[in-house]
């Protein structure tokens, strides 16, 4: 079988080496599908990964990338045939599995799901691993029993790939969103995805107090640290936010009062190993909540050659929105 291209992270004793190589099937590991992989996406967690900054990686060598959308070459795995379409977002892949930034990889069937009716596979991955958690957090926020009546909601690291999606979502499903950001330059890209009020940055870094003014009755926090904390003292009675990101760091300096004297609720959101209904939920609620048109004006696209690039940029929080990665 012909060899493939990958990029292959690699560690020596000075330090990670991340290079293109040319990787034969054979040395691909375990799993019952082989899918051919067309696009492939980077979120900040690939980001951590190709810079090495964040130890993402388990397993040496690695090919990065946690997203794929492609389709099925070989498999004995009876829900899926050659020919058929797939995505497959995290369950370990680009950290301990053999990663997306290849031409192919072989996987658990289980871990792949249908891609969806209606959305191309471009699409699939402007969404990706980012904005399918900017969903998981929606479905939480809704099984938490919020609604729109109940006043804003506002999101951390609006701009970036998991906040520019979850604007769009809240806003298309009615909340009237606050977009929290430290690029206040961008206002019209927000306010385009359906933002209704800017809220800068610096106004969540302030020191963290037990209680501030009621603000918000939701939100999805992409960033962790003093924001998050900040985010939970505003929250209004019986409101409740979602956390699914630490772009400002993995600390929490709050204090109970808001969960003790207001009822708030902080709901962990994980992606990774999520159960495959609720995966296949999202994406089906994906395929029909998120305007094409946003998605569109959140994604660029890159060639597979700039992805370690991209990846240094997305650490530095100097991506705005969603990337695709074009495989094949
Ligand atoms: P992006 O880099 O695209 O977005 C992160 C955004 O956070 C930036 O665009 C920036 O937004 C803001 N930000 C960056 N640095 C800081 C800082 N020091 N202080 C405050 N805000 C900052 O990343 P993604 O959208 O791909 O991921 C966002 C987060 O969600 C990451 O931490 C990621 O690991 C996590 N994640 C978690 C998942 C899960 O399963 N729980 C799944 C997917 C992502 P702005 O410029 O608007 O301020």
């Amino acid at each position: 079988m012909a060899p493939f291209k990958a990029l292959v992270i690699d560690r020596t004793e000075a330090g990670q080496t991340v290079g293109f190589r040319e990787f034969n099937e054979a040395d691909l590991m375990d799993g019952d599908v082989t899918v051919r992989v067309s696009h492939s996406t980077l979120n900040y967690k690939d980001g951590l990964a190709l810079t090495g900054k964040a130890p993402v990686v388990r397993r040496f060598p690695m090919i990065p990338g946690v997203d794929l959308v492609g389709t099925v070459e070989t498999s004995s795995n009876p829900d899926f045939k050659p020919g058929d379409a797939v995505i497959l977002n995290g369950w370990g892949l680009g950290e301990t599995h053999l990663g997306a930034y290849a031409e192919k990889v072989r996987v658990k069937g289980d871990w792949l799901i249908p891609l969806p009716s209606g959305l191309a596979p471009r699409q699939a991955m402007a969404i990706g691993t980012a904005g399918y958690t900017a969903m998981l957090c929606l479905m939480a926020l809704e099984k938490h029993g919020l609604k729109p009546e109940r006043g804003p909601a506002i999101v951390t690291g609006a701009v970036g790939g998991v906040g520019s999606v979850a604007v769009a979502l809240l806003a298309r499903a009615g909340w009237h969103v606050i977009a929290s950001t430290g690029r206040p330059e961008e206002a019209d890209y927000l306010n385009g995805l359906g933002a209704a009020e800017i809220l800068d940055r610096s106004e969540l870094t302030v020191p963290v107090r037990p209680l501030g003014k009621e603000r918000w009755a939701a939100g999805v926090d992409t960033v962790g640290s003093v924001p998050l904390a900040n985010v939970l003292s505003m929250t209004k009675y019986s409101g409740a936010i979602a956390a699914c990101g630490l772009a400002a760091g993995m600390d929490l300096p709050a204090t109970v009062a808001p969960f003790i004297l207001r009822n708030v609720a902080l709901l962990g959101v994980d992606s990774v190993m999520a159960p495959k209904a609720l995966r296949l939920e999202a994406w089906n609620r994906l395929a029909h909540e998120l305007d094409h048109d946003k998605l569109a004006a959140m994604t660029s696209t890159i060639p597979l050659d700039e992805v370690m690039e991209a990846g240094r940029r997305i650490v530095a929080g100097q991506i705005k929105g969603r990337v695709v990665v074009e495989i094949a």
